[in-house]
């Protein structure tokens, strides 16, 4: 990535062992002990396909999108009628796919999640089996295709959760395909935890329809297989549903209701322009207005037909229920106009071969105007008497679009937020485009709820916004979120370093030697606690521990840069790492490696302090780890002075794993040294980060 990391790369995975043999390395030549006494993490390599992206100006050395970024669009519309008697779904769908990759494409793939539920199907756990989708029809532009197997020509063909469909002319770029398609269902009740019904009275459904999956940059076809453990990669869309459920039935979906008079009754209409202007709670319907029948219009021959329409999203839920509670209120956002970036502009591929810093100053950082604020309207559907802590709900939805809009920079977009309980059909939360299902969280602590609700609304910047992929890379999302979550709650609950807490579980991980690695795909985790460090915990310390070696500020402005510059597109693990290292100015691949690529552990300890006779101190700083991390040594004198000292990265990458400080005779003996005074490097042990020892924690 940058230059410097070069000369580290013969010292690849140098171990002790061969060292010792007396092998004399160049870059250790500095040092007392001159020889590599330690792992030296490898630069960053990019695969293949990312240099060629980068060739093509399709991303960039900064970390924004290249010039030439491209993605695939799909126009969906959508008709669905839902019988909650029987759990059953019918629905047609028009897909426009706009195909503007450079290549050609052959045939089209696309995601049948709910066959996870069919017999047979390949899944990593155990499944409830409703026999999946049945396609009764598909067109493409218009010919009627059936299911063949793909060498035979024009057709489609099922594998699990993949459909392959192959139309009888091929796609070149620029074209758009046309899709016709009719299916039927039966839900589960429990959908991989993610979706599915409880006692035919809610229902939360997602992944319900046939979705054409991803074809990028980087892997060309990058749909895969739903298997329940690792999770989506969408491309974004516009979507028309029109969902029909019987009368009183309540829908609340992703995007806007385009026929709320023909839905709703006069009173739940007034309430809802109430609760669009409040913060404090609306009541829409309560249990006993659901009773009655009075939150609905009456609808035609008992049927009710809502119709919604949500644009540049990369996803449809719905939800629908005949008891829950609504309860509603709206939060307050800036009002951010962006503008349009010109990222055509020839200027830039220039610069992006040029240094580092030429490469900074270079791109714009895109700002939005801000004019005034906006409302988000809040909902929420819960059931009084299965889940009583959801009364308070309303609040941590509105607190969580308000807090994160601020701290990312990054305005919620939408206009509403809808959160859902989901006694039955999940234990923890989920996220989708302006919702979210969550458990019921009775018998646990309000604050678990509150918890639950800002992680599952701080999914809306990552992966909702920021479209990253979630299979490959569960921990761009999953980190990141849980690092937002973390971060809120220290408003909402404050008096507890909520950071902290989550690195203090997965340095025991660490300790133990139970990690897997970031850098791998969600499917293939071993069971045990690899996958949710690695995909949670670790990768949230690691955004706290960055920013304490990068500053707040700049941290602060690369992690606001990334989101805005990748908003509605799909970054990799390479743009946020590039990205990042544009604002710290300075190559972090040390980081990258030792943190994302391997399961390094990193432990500075105090070593030997030998006090002099004549006053002052030589203190040994000591490396015990493989984990490359600067070090902060504060130490206090019997004079009275009290200073920290920095140990720079570059002394480890060195091949160093000890460090002397000289204290000079002027300022008495040492009575305290600590390592790490801010809390935030991820150390797994500090015990010893203290002199003498047993004088910390
Ligand atoms: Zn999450």
């Amino acid at each position: 990535m940058g230059q410097m990391d070069k000369k580290f790369v013969t010292l690849v995975f140098t171990v002790v062992v061969s060292l010792w043999a007396g092998c004399a390395v160049g870059a250790a030549a500095q040092q007392q002990d001159e020889v590599v006494v330690r792992a030296i993490p490898a630069a960053v390599g990019y695969s293949p396909e990312f240099d060629r992206a980068l060739q093509r100006g399709w991303r960039s050395e900064t970390g924004a999108p290249g010039h030439s970024y491209w993605q695939n669009w799909t126009d969906y519309e959508i008709e669905a009628r839902l019988d909650p008697e029987t759990a059953k779904l019918e629905g047609t769908v028009q897909i426009l796919y706009a195909h503007d990759a450079p290549a050609n494409l052959n045939s089209v793939l696309i995601h049948l999640h709910q066959n996870l539920h069919r017999e047979g199907s390949p899944r990593s756990s155990e499944q409830e089996i409703t026999g999946g989708v049945t396609i009764t029809r598909l067109a493409a532009d218009g010919e009627e295709l059936s299911e063949r197997p793909m060498e035979e020509g024009p057709g489609w063909e099922v594998d699990g959760t993949l459909m392959q469909v192959r139309p009888t002319i091929r796609l070149e770029p620029g074209d758009t395909l046309q899709l016709d398609i009719d299916w039927e269902m039966a839900l589960p009740q429990r959908g991989a935890g993610r979706m599915g019904h409880s006692n035919k009275e809610v229902y939360l459904i997602a992944y319900w329809f046939p979705k054409v999956g991803v074809f990028d940059d980087l892997h060309g076809w990058a749909a895969q297989p739903y298997l329940g453990n690792a999770e989506f990669y969408d491309d974004f869309g516009n979507y028309k549903v029109s969902i029909s459920v019987p009368t009183g039935w309540t829908v609340m979906a992703t995007g806007e209701l385009q026929n709320p008079e023909e839905v709703f009754s006069a009173i739940t209409l007034d309430q809802l322009d109430a609760a669009a202007v409040s913060d404090t709670l609306v009541v829409i319907a309560d249990a006993a207005s659901r009773g009655a029948g009075t939150v609905t219009a009456e609808g035609t021959d008992g049927w009710l037909n809502y119709r919604f329409s949500a644009e540049n999203v990369r996803d449809f839920v719905w939800t629908t229920s005949n008891v829950q509670r609504w309860d509603a209120t709206s939060a307050e956002v800036a009002n951010q106009i962006w503008p349009d970036v010109d990222t055509d502009s020839d200027d830039r591929e220039s610069e992006d071969r040029e240094s580092d810093d030429s490469e900074a100053q270079a791109l714009p950082i895109i700002q939005p105007v801000v004019d005034g604020t906006r409302r988000v309207l809040i909902h929420s559907f819960w059931r009084e008497d299965l889940a009583p802590l959801w009364a308070e709900q309303w609040r941590y939805g509105q607190q969580a679009v308000e807090f994160h809009s601020e701290y990312t920079a990054y305005s919620y977009p939408w206009s509403h937020m809808t959160s859902v309980e989901g006694q039955d059909i999940i234990e923890g939360g989920m996220e989708f485009p302006m919702m979210t299902v969550m458990g019921s969280y009775e018998g646990q602590e309000a604050s678990d709820l509150y918890n639950v609700t800002a992680h599952e609304i701080g999914h809306m910047w990552i992966p909702m916004i920021v479209g990253t992929d979630e299979k490959r890379h569960a921990w761009m999302d999953e980190g990141a979120t849980t690092f937002l979550e973390n971060q809120s709650k220290m408003e909402y609950w404050p008096g507890v370093d909520h950071h902290r807490v989550g690195a203090r579980s997965y340095l025991q991980v660490s300790e133990a030697r139970q990690e897997q690695a970031l850098m791998r795909h969600g499917d293939y985790y071993e069971p045990g606690p690899g996958y949710g460090v690695a995909s949670y915990l670790k990768p949230a310390a690691l955004m706290v521990a960055l920013r304490d070696v990068m500053g707040e500020e700049d941290w602060l402005k690369a992690y606001r840069a990334f989101i805005a510059e990748w908003s509605f597109k799909k970054p990799s693990p390479w743009d946020f790492f590039n990205t990042f290292e544009r604002f710290a100015e300075d190559d972090l691949d040390w980081f990258w490696t030792s943190f994302y690529y391997e399961t390094w552990v990193m432990d500075h300890a105090v070593g030997r302090v030998v006090s002099k006779p004549t006053g002052g101190a030589t203190v040994t700083i000591e490396d015990r780890g493989d984990a490359i991390f600067p070090a902060r040594v504060r130490i206090r004198t019997s004079n009275g002075m009290d200073f920290v000292h920095e140990i720079p990265v570059y002394h480890w990458l060195a091949g160093n794993d000890r460090y002397e400080i000289e204290v000079a005779p002027a300022a008495g003996s040492v009575v305290r040294v600590e390592l790490d005074p801010g809390g935030y490097a991820p150390d797994v042990d500090r015990q010893n980060n203290f002199w003498p020892r047993g004088s910390g924690e």
